[in-house]
């Protein structure tokens, strides 16, 4: 069997669902389990509501409408039959997450927010499901929440593993067993033990997709996007952006793990342990080759890949006294990062000072620089650029560099980092 994973981009609207009907028809003959994300950018326009919700600032209940009129719109486009089933599936999901909206935010923000956030992926998937039905493309709509089990991480379930494994022998195999058969499920959420809906992070439909891949041994997993397969850059900063055509696991993770977007970096690692090959192809040019990621092989071509980060801070950290930093101090340092959430891109220690790269949050940067302020001294550069290149050679770095300033360089034999910012005039 194959897992397929389709994105927001590739069902954003009527015409897109159709496409991936299309694309569907070409694999009748698989046994598939295909996870879906949510419509569009669905998922931001839900977390709106979620905020309007709990801090009590917006209208909570008229952003929620207006997802809901977006995803009739789309199902009216989709359905001649106005009486169709669909469509009082996709209010009632609706209408429970109003009922939320009705009561007062008491638990943690992370608990409404998975409980809001999820109906887009629910959502989706009905429409998506009943569409393929109407094509001719049976399927079986699947609750991902009654196989996929996590701990109650609200935000970032941590899967149980074990739970998760039995519970797709028993419920997702039987499934797959017929002729032709296609299970089509949600991405990004599953449920913890006390039956709460929780998801795994943001962008989390490809993990999604991987641990089914894993859980069901699959042969292949599939992830259809609007982009011809994994580029060597993001077009947007880098014009001579070139498609990769294979890529070691290693590399993949690398580069996911760095921060390109193409691949959630929890994605690779379900699938090197099975050795299951990816395939990362274009959903508007589903004939054409994409971008395989698979073990024994070396990426090819073989060219630096890059990965930049905009908006960046870079801050020293050194002691007022100007005595050394060490294991003691940096335990104190660590220790006010994690407390704040703060994730760290890049960090270097020299004798008096510690330097640390991370993106720029308005929310959590000021009240960490502040804390640290208390023991520390804190200089700081916003608005600089981190730039990771991987299998670089000095000739990429020197024209990457040309007319900027290095403000700080790490390598190692594969990797280079480097923190730039334009030269002052
Ligand atoms: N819909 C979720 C998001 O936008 C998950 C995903 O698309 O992977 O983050
Ligand atoms: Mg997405």
């Amino acid at each position: 069997m194959k897992v397929f994973k389709f994105g927001g981009a590739s069902v954003k609207d009527a015409d897109s669902v159709k496409n991936v009907a299309a694309i569907l028809t070409k694999f009748q003959k698989e046994k598939l389990l295909v996870v879906v994300s949510a419509m569009g950018k669905t998922t931001n326009a839900l977390e709106k509501v979620v905020n309007d919700f709990f801090y009590q600032k917006g209208n909570a209940h008229q952003a929620l409408d207006e997802v809901r009129n977006f995803h009739i719109t789309i199902m009216e486009a989709l359905f001649e039959n106005k009486q169709h089933a669909v469509f009082g599936e996709v209010q009632q999901i609706f209408d429970s997450t109003a009922q939320i909206l009705n009561t007062k935010p008491e638990g943690s923000f992370g608990f409404y927010y998975d409980s809001i956030v999820s109906a887009g992926e629910l959502v989706s998937t009905k429409i998506v499901s009943a569409h393929l039905n109407e094509s001719g493309i049976n399927n079986s709509w699947l609750d991902v929440r009654t196989v996929l089990k996590t701990d109650s991480t609200y935000r970032e379930g941590k899967v149980d593993w074990m739970q998760s494994s039995a519970l797709a022998h028993d419920i997702v195999m039987p499934l797959l067993k017929g002729e032709n058969s296609i299970v089509l499920t949600q991405g990004f959420i599953g449920c913890d033990s006390e039956n709460h809906t929780t998801t795994l992070g943001r962008e989390g439909s490809d993990y999604s997709a991987a641990i089914f891949a894993y859980l069901l041994d699959a042969e292949e997993m599939y992830i259809w996007k609007d982009v011809p397969g994994v580029l060597n850059a993001d077009p947007k900063f880098y014009s001579d952006a070139q498609k990769l055509d294979q890529i070691s696991y290693h590399d993949a993770i690398e580069l996911a793990y760095y921060g390109a977007s193409v691949i959630h970096p929890k994605t690779i690692k379900p699938l090197e342990n099975k050795n299951i090959p990816l395939y990362v192809k274009s959903f508007l040019k589903p004939d054409a080759s994409g971008t395989v990621v698979r073990t024994g092989v070396q990426t090819k071509p073989l060219i630096p890949s890059f990965i930049f980060k905009n908006n960046q801070v870079l801050i020293s950290i050194s002691a007022k006294d100007f005595s050394f930093i060490a294991e003691d101090n940096l335990a104190k340092i660590f220790e006010l990062f994690a407390s704040s959430g703060v994730k760290i891109n890049l960090m270097q220690n020299s004798a008096i000072s510690f330097s640390v790269c991370m993106d720029m949050d308005e929310f959590k940067i000021p009240p960490l620089t502040e804390a640290l302020k208390q023991d520390f001294k804190v200089l700081y550069n916003t608005g600089v650029m981190l730039c990771t290149i991987r299998h670089y050679y000095q000739n990429t770095i020197d024209t990457l560099t040309a007319g900027k300033e290095i403000l700080l360089e790490q390598r190692s034999r594969n990797t280079a980092q480097l923190v730039i910012r334009d030269i002052k005039k």
